[in-house]
């Protein structure tokens, strides 16, 4: 028997969605590149791409992240069809439910402003009134809203299965798999070597990508890199009304309660950004009836009477500067590492289009399709925040 490799064109850190999408992009572009994904966990027990909820949408105020929505929903809508291995079809269970932001009177104008960009940016949202709101969903309190932007072609899928999907076309490719934890990083002043693993061993690549999610952070300062992403848990809920109600877009509201239709009930949470940093996966039982059922109650009156079947904790990768994804090379310091993390609570939506963008930079030496350059480190570096404006 042959040893293993352990030298490789490009070797990935972490092999959630970031990197096995950044993976398989790499083996598309370059059929011939030696691809190397270090995973500890095979069963992605504490990974935030199986906890997330699956919502996908092109309401964002950053052109980026527009842009970014509206190619990976094209992607993520094909999957089936494009991302089959030995005529298997990955099934990731695509609704195309729709998104709904709700906003008070004095919210309406930016609203307004934000769909208008959407549309230019080839979405496809629609301004509401309270109203045309009430008609639509008519379970919904609409007494104290101004409007809502209403896009039809959003929706959510299957983490779990997405994730799935990218891995078995990445390795079908040829991608590597190592199961092993990177504990430790060699560099030189210029750049990085070779990745430690736990199990002993040294991979040594042309180039590096840090796609550890929430751990990314940490990477990072093995390379010695400064990268403010820390994990922020968020908790997800799964209930039900006591009556049947009308089947719901994943409804979104300026004070980040955000749940969508589940089978007979309804999936989401209410974000608490202020929640403290690390990685913490406790769930607080109380949490759904102090916080989330009360706005729920509140925007949805049949909700008054609603059941909580489930919760779970996850980790956003939370990028503290901003709340925006950092994509691309490390310019200034160790120019052959490269992050694909922080994308704060819209990484999943995101992963084909990022995937696809980091691949481009290592493969073709710029971007491509969409131009990703102001995600980039630089703007940590100069401590220059790329907000969303809109809501979270
Ligand atoms: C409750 C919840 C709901 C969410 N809902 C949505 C949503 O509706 N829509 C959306 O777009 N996003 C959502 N998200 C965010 C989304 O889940 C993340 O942005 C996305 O999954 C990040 O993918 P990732 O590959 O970077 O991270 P992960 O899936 O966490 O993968 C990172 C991997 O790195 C590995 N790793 C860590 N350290 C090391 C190391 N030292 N060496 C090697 N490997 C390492 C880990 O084992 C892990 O598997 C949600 C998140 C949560 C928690």
């Amino acid at each position: 028997m042959s040893a293993p490799r352990t030298a490789f064109d490009i070797a990935i850190i972490g092999g959630g969605l970031m990197g096995c999408s950044t993976a398989h992009f790499i083996k598309q572009l370059a059929p011939d590149a030696t691809v190397a994904v270090i995973e500890p966990d095979p069963t992605y027990e504490f990974a935030s791409t199986p906890r997330a909820s699956g919502g996908c949408r092109v309401q964002f105020t950053c052109p980026e992240n527009i842009e970014l929505s509206r190619d990976s929903i094209a992607f993520i809508g094909a999957f089936q069809a494009n991302m089959g291995v030995d005529g298997d079809a990955p099934d990731i269970g695509w609704v195309e439910g729709g998104y709904l932001f709700i906003v008070p009177p004095e919210q309406v104008a930016a609203l307004a402003a934000n769909v208008k960009l959407q549309n230019a940016k080839g979405g496809v949202v629609h301004l509401l009134t309270p109203q045309e709101l009430k008609a639509k969903f008519p379970s919904m309190n609409t007494s104290d809203l101004g409007a809502g932007a209403h896009s039809p072609h959003d929706g959510w899928c299957d983490p779990h299965a997405l994730l799935w999907g990218f891995r078995r076309k990445a390795a079908s490719q040829g991608v590597t798999f190592i199961q092993a934890r990177v504990t430790g990083i060699d560099v030189d002043r210029v750049q990085v070597k070779a990745l430690q693993l736990d199990d002993g061993s040294r991979i040594t690549a042309t180039a590096f990508v840090n796609a550890a999610g929430a751990w990314s952070g940490q990477v990072a300062a093995m390379a010695g890199m400064h990268l403010p992403i820390a994990p922020m848990k968020r908790y997800e809920h799964y209930f039900t009304p006591a009556t049947p109600m009308e089947r719901l877009p994943y409804v979104k509201d300026l004070a980040r309660l955000a749940f969508r239709s589940e089978g007979q009930g309804f999936s989401g949470g209410l974000v608490d950004g202020s929640f403290q940093r690390g990685f913490d996966f406790e769930v607080d039982h109380s949490y759904f009836e102090r916080v989330v059922w009360p706005a729920a109650a509140h925007r949805f009156p049949p909700l008054e009477a609603a059941r909580c079947h489930r919760t779970w904790a996850g980790l956003y990768e939370e990028c503290e500067l901003d709340g925006n994804a950092v994509i691309g090379r490390w310019n200034s310091g160790r120019a052959n590492f490269h992050v694909i993390a922080g994308f704060s609570g819209h990484g999943m939506m995101h992963a084909p289009a990022a995937g696809r963008g980091l691949a481009e930079l290592l493969v073709k030496g710029a971007y491509q399709t969409l131009d990703l350059t102001r995600l980039g480190y630089e703007r940590i570096e100069r401590n220059e925040p790329y907000r969303e404006t809109g809501i979270l």
